[in-house]
């Protein structure tokens, strides 16, 4: 595997000086915001993170703020990002962090990966930005580029080894925060996904699939497609309280949800219906396509063992709910 050599790191160090963008979250590497600004970033492009990057930091200032406060502040400040189980980790490693280690981070890449929601990746990503530590990290960034450099069409098994071990031969000690933080750039600003712009990459003279004119074909793109799904939800309202049914398990665990058709059958009374309207839920590799509807019940009856609640309509707001649950409420009290 080739790696790029000293003269190229420079390049990338210079191409970084003149280019690079200071986020929010590099002015001040401390821990907390690094660990915040990684998990968040792990789904979601860096435009859409720094707005929510910075409401979370006026929400939560820091550790202790997040390891005071209940799941479902947490969820609904998460809300928008998807992948809720990110947040309950989050809130659960900074109770380990507040709570079992009087608020001092460990470290230590390791020791970081032992964290509720803290892997390999975020881990060497705290230890690097954070403490200092020489070690390189792999996101889908660096792994494009490096395939694109050596123009492979997908990253080997045990290639972030190999390549930890190539480039110590290009860095130097206390050069790999700012190679972590030159290359993650490079990917986002020149060698981006779909169109890479060689011509402005310092990397351009040594990268087999740059001089080939070839970038976007490397590495080889999975065609993924999207899982057509279909539901109808019900709102069902009585006086001014709306039933709402609590996600037990799947990505929107914890998060407040109107139930499907199906759940309230048999379990309520129910009188007139009228459609609200359609709204489409997209979630991992899915759309959804939701018909909704607003029920009149006939009483307050809940099921026992489940976690349903009738909620006044003026609390809605403060519960937490997929981002398209959100649209739906709007839509309901409008
Ligand atoms: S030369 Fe092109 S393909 Fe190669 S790393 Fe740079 S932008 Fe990516």
């Amino acid at each position: 595997m080739l790696v790029p050599e000293r003269t190229l790191v420079l390049g990338l160090f210079d191409w970084f000086d003149k280019n690079g963008i200071e986020y929010p979250w590099g002015v001040n590497p401390e821990p907390y915001r690094v660990w915040i600004s990684e998990i968040m970033l792990q789904q979601t492009v860096v435009t859409t993170v720094i707005p929510f990057f910075e409401s979370w930091m006026h929400r939560f200032p820091d550790i202790y703020a997040l390891a005071a406060a209940d799941e479902e502040t947490v969820l609904r400040q998460w809300e928008g990002l998807g992948y809720y189980s990110r947040a309950v980790n989050i809130r659960k490693a900074a109770q380990c962090i507040v709570y079992e280690s009087g608020g001092v981070w460990p470290a230590d890449p390791v020791t970081l990966a032992k964290l509720p929601g803290i892997g390999p990746y975020t881990a060497a990503a705290l230890a690097s930005f954070s403490f200092g530590a020489d070690i390189p990290v792999f996101d889908a960034n660096v792994r494009r580029i490096l395939c694109r450099f050596n123009a492979m069409v997908s990253w080997p098994a045990g290639g972030d080894t190999v390549f930890t071990e190539f480039l110590s031969g290009s860095l130097k000690r206390g050069d790999y925060a700012r190679w972590n933080g030159s290359i993650m750039q490079l990917g986002q600003l020149v060698c981006k996904n779909a169109t890479p712009v060689c011509q402005e990459c310092p990397f351009l003279t040594g990268c087999r699939a740059g001089l080939g004119g070839k970038g976007e074909f490397y590495p080889e793109k999975k065609i993924r497609t999207k899982i057509q799904k279909y539901s109808e939800r019900m709102i069902l309202v009585f006086k001014n309280e709306v039933l709402m049914e609590k996600q037990q398990a799947g990505i929107g665990k914890g998060l407040w949800i109107f139930p499907v058709r199906d759940r309230i059958q048999n379990r309520f009374e129910t009188g007139d219906e009228l459609f609200l309207g359609d709204f489409v839920y997209n979630y991992t590799n899915n759309r959804e396509l939701l018909k909704v509807f607003k029920v009149a019940a006939c009483g307050k009856n809940l099921p026992d063992g489940s976690a349903w609640a009738w909620v006044p309509l003026d609390k809605l707001e403060s519960l937490p709910v997929p981002s398209v649950f959100r649209k739906i409420i709007k839509k309901l009290v409008d």
